[in-house]
């Protein structure tokens, strides 16, 4: 009985990874061409560095407060869509942090910050 039980137990497991996989796709991986290199922007500071992983995987701790502009504050608003903060490039431009990424950054974590994480 408890060789049933466990083949379930183990069943159920591989049944919630497989399901975990599908759905959680890796968002913007193909701004990465080489995995085995430090990334562009590797040497800047860690808030700025931590700031534009943000922008660059979409995750942030931001969805729960609205943004100064009144609509939903989240990671892809701030940097696509907001007309007081949207960054002109994309994602390609963004990734590869060049002195515009750099001071745009600066410009919007002072906004992001203010509700960021204490
Ligand atoms: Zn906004």
């Amino acid at each position: 009985m408890s060789h049933v039980t466990d083949y379930m137990g183990i069943k159920s497991s591989i049944n919630i990874f497989l399901l975990n996989y599908v759905l959680y796709v890796v968002v913007n991986y193909t701004i990465v061409t080489d995995s085995t290199i430090r990334q562009p922007g590797f040497n800047l500071p860690r808030q700025s560095w931590s700031l534009l992983n943000h922008f660059r995987t979409g995750q942030g701790p931001c969805h729960a407060v609205l943004h100064k502009c009144g609509q939903l504050q989240t990671v892809s608003h701030i940097m696509d869509a907001c007309p007081l903060t949207k960054f002109n490039g994309g994602l390609q431009l963004l990734h590869e942090a060049e002195d515009d990424t750099v001071k745009w950054l600066e410009s919007v974590y002072s906004d992001y910050s203010t509700s960021e994480i204490k």
